[in-house]
């Protein structure tokens, strides 16, 4: 087995906007793994209690580490984004931005906690702790035409904050531009579907990432896989078009790989997937479309 190339990236070196005239801050080989040191996304604004998020800049908010240029990866492919270990601060926070989150009307105040993380919990207090379950919240590449802020998901990836997107799971995005200019950020030592208030447990981490060109899966939008699971995912106007344009994506991903007629991928949907709620506060909701593979028997072969 050739060794593979470990390279790291500076927790200074952050981008606000992905786009395809940023300059790479690494090239590397497809195969190469890369540690991303992050910034949480308040850009290490919030240290204590009597920091509040009103304070922040928000020209300056939700960095991603990179971009990481891949060698080989053009337009039409696909970067496997193997996600293979997080390591986190010993303290996060979660913060109520007024003007932000779902219920933000009912909720004009700013607001900070600070919540310690040991021992395998995030100490939310008042006698709650929450298993960890840590996951980036931002995963880009540059989008093909004008660059967009890290704050918002599209079919480029973006602020995803889909916490399926944790180790041992891999994340396919559809490259745009050469080099595809991968970026990565905004981690959650914990976060509850729909991100409601706005952030969740918000921490500096280490994100330890595999980059692969893909030159046979062809997707226009990002695809989620783990062990157990097979997902679309979509980001749209509303939380209802989301989820028709994951689930078309799951339909035509049961047709190709599966050899299902396009009734029978629909029926199963019905039958056997599950809907879920990704995020509910970064501009474009989002939605996953769930597959169990434990369904299909020859996956035991
Ligand atoms: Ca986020
Ligand atoms: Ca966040």
């Amino acid at each position: 087995m050739s060794k593979r190339k470990v390279h790291r990236v500076s927790i200074n070196d952050v981008v606000f906007a992905t786009d395809k005239n940023n300059p790479p801050v690494l090239h590397i080989s497809s195969g190469d793994t890369v540690i991303f040191e992050c910034k949480d996304a308040f850009n290490q604004g919030i240290q204590s209690s009597t920091d509040l998020p009103t304070d922040l800049d928000f020209e300056r908010v939700n960095p991603a580490t990179g971009p990481v240029y891949i060698e080989g990866a053009e337009p039409g492919d696909t970067l496997e984004v193997h996600i293979e270990k997080i390591e986190m601060a010993a303290q996060g926070a979660c913060c109520i931005v007024p003007g932000f989150g779902f219920l933000a009307p009912e909720f004009p105040d700013a607001w900070t906690k600070i919540i310690p993380i040991k021992n395998g919990y995030a100490e939310f207090g008042k006698g709650i702790r929450i298993p960890i379950d840590p996951f980036p919240g931002t995963l880009v590449v540059a989008p093909p035409g004008e660059g967009e802020g890290t704050l918002v998901p599209k079919d480029h990836g973006g602020n995803m904050d889909t916490k399926a997107i944790k180790e041992g799971t891999v994340l396919y995005l559809p490259v745009f531009v050469p080099g595809a200019l991968f970026g990565v950020g905004d981690v959650h030592a914990v976060q509850g579907d729909g991100e409601i208030c706005g952030t969740a447990v918000e921490v500096d981490a280490e994100v330890t990432i595999r980059l692969l060109v893909n030159k046979q899966k062809k997707i226009t939008r990002p695809q989620i896989e783990t062990p157990d699971f097979f997902m679309t995912t979509a980001y749209a106007e509303t939380t209802d078009e989301a989820v028709k344009i994951a689930l078309r994506d799951m339909i035509d991903w049961l047709e190709a790989e599966k050899g299902l007629t396009r009734q029978e991928a629909y029926a199963l949907c019905s039958c056997a997937v599950d809907m879920r709620i990704s995020q509910l506060v970064d501009i474009t909701p989002g939605v996953r479309v769930v597959l169990p593979k434990v369904i299909f028997i020859e996956s035991e072969s």
